[in-house]
């Protein structure tokens, strides 16, 4: 870690770095442990040229899914702006992790449907934040409908072709598709509390074997999006279903659906990574034609 960030969070933390080992897996900042000579260990990310409001947004949002005491979060201990003195870094209480528990798909499911049930103010958020290193916009709309068109689809559709990432005919083949989102959201649900990058790497397994939920891009938003972005790169077992239907079950059509809110999270990949995704998109629209 660099010695300026060092000195930042050791100002932060009231303590002295003994030692910090580099984790793999982040895909976006640098990850750490770090052993302080007050016994504690810590986990840090530092990005040294991350948006200033970046690791405050993350800070706000495992905040505000740690309130919902539904699903183990990690508890924030610092977190820096980027100030002229420190760097932007991130300080959270470390999660040691062990092998999942054999009720493990069962707790998460459980956990996951008392988060989303714990709600949200509206469709939306107070503060705007990041999914990636992409900008979400979080301002309110009335309904779903129009939060999942204006503040998800439209933004990233326009950036794709703004990049040219993506074709121009873009721009009307989802304009088309936005125009019928009404119709294909499923049945009207109050805002639901989501983590917003709920895929694998964000799921951690605890000393317990429980699930922990780490990096979120939180809001109130439709919970199938959660759970359509866990199948987009995982499985979901029938204990996970089982036990997410006893807390909160699921509106009819669900799985009718789960392409529908997996375009969000395949949007923001064309947009971090090109390629494949760019077809894996058009698949949605075609699905729904
Ligand atoms: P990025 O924002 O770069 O994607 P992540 O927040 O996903 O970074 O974290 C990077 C790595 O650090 C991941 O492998 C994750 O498992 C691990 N990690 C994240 N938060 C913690 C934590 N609080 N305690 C222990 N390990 C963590």
């Amino acid at each position: 870690m660099r010695v300026d960030a060092q000195r930042a969070v050791a100002l932060a933390l009231g303590a002295n770095i003994t030692s910090t080992r580099q984790l793999p897996g982040g895909s976006i900042n640098e990850a750490f442990a770090v052993q302080l000579d007050d016994r504690r260990e810590v986990f840090v990310k530092t990005n040294a040229r991350a948006d200033r409001r970046m690791f405050p947004t993350e800070a706000l949002g495992l905040a505000w899914l740690s309130d919902a005491k539904a699903i183990r979060v990690p508890k924030v201990l610092a977190v820096s702006d980027s100030s002229e003195t420190s760097p932007p870094f991130l300080a959270l209480e470390f999660i040691a992790s062990a092998s999942p528990a054999t009720n493990f798909d069962e707790q998460l499911g459980r956990r996951l449907a008392a988060l989303h049930a714990s709600g949200a103010d509206t469709y939306g958020l107070a503060h705007d934040n990041f999914i990636g290193t992409l900008a979400q916009t979080n301002a309110a709309c009335l309904t779903w409908a129009e939060f999942y068109a204006m503040r998800r689809i439209e933004p990233q559709v326009r950036l794709a072709v703004d990049r040219q990432a993506a074709p121009t005919a873009w721009t009307q083949t989802f304009g088309s598709l936005l125009s019928r989102l009404p119709d294909l959201v499923g049945p009207e649900e109050p805002p639901a509390r989501l983590h917003g990058d709920l895929w694998s790497g964000n799921l951690h397994v605890d000393i317990n074997g429980s699930p922990c939920i780490l990096d979120p891009a939180a809001y109130g938003g439709h919970r199938e999006i959660d759970l359509a972005m866990l199948k987009l790169f995982g499985t979901l077992s029938e204990q996970f279903a089982h036990a997410y239907d006893e807390v909160f079950p699921l509106a009819a059509g669900a799985s009718e659906r789960v392409p529908l809110y997996q375009l969000y999270p395949l949007l923001v990949h064309v947009n971090l990574f090109g390629g494949r995704y760019v077809h894996a998109a058009e698949q949605v629209v075609t699905y729904y034609t």
